[in-house]
């Protein structure tokens, strides 16, 4: 069974890569920041939470995804397996991971800060499917709207400058040092995720072959 994470900067293309392998394997694609983006639309208390959060550019606290993420993975869908993208997202989090659903592959997406900034500055996403694009290296056939369903592409509240160097320091801090953690489980694979999807989605599926 694959219990797999997707970790990586900002822009690394995490929720690109794990939805295509996700319909590749089989197994769920879960998308911590897309749980919660579409709880903000939905207006429950949970989103109301999180958006206070998220457009700093902060996390939202590890009391309310750690919950939150051991109910998800506790549904039947995730019985043969998950890919992971966005959780955990620092130590705390890995910890409780561990207690409900211990990990088997974990993939560090690599990218260099600047190329980081460059494709959270592009990046769209569709509002009905999520499913992501960028202006210059995976455009929409359609200016603004969605190749997959039609639906409208638009820019992330918390993909404007000011709050990506804010969520790139927080991943310094916080999410670096969970590599050097699933890298003494000699759990960790590491794909330089610079070139494009079809090397990168070619390479991770070598990593889980
Ligand atoms: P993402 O779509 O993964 O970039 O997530 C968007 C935002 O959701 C992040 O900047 C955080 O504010 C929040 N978020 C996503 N995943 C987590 C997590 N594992 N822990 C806390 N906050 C998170």
């Amino acid at each position: 069974m694959m219990r797999i994470i997707f970790l990586g900067p900002q822009g690394a293309g995490k929720g690109t890569i794990a939805s295509l392998v996700s319909a590749k394997l089989k197994i769920p694609h879960i998308s911590v920041g897309d749980m919660f983006r579409d709880a903000i639309e939905a207006r429950t208390l949970l989103g109301k939470e999180a958006k206070k959060h998220i457009d700093k550019g902060k996390l939202v606290p590890d009391s309310i995804t750690n919950e939150l993420m051991r109910e998800r993975i506790a549904q039947k869908d995730c019985k043969k397996g998950f890919i992971l993208d966005g959780y955990p997202r620092n130590i705390n989090q890995a910890q409780s991971l561990d207690s409900f659903a211990i990990p088997t592959h974990v993939i560090l997406l690599d990218i260099p800060e600047q190329v980081s900034i460059e494709r959270l500055a592009g990046r769209r996403q569709c509002s009905k499917c999520k499913h992501i694009f960028h202006i210059k290296t995976l455009p929409p056939k359609k200016e603004g709207i969605c190749d997959a369903c039609g639906g409208q592409l638009y820019v992330r509240n918390d993909d404007k400058p000011a709050v990506i160097k804010q969520r790139l320091a927080l991943y310094r801090t916080e999410t670096e040092p969970i590599i050097y953690y699933y890298q003494k489980q000699k759990k960790l694979h590491h794909i330089d995720a610079t070139p494009t999807v079809e090397f990168i989605l070619k390479e991770a599926l070598r990593v889980l072959r």
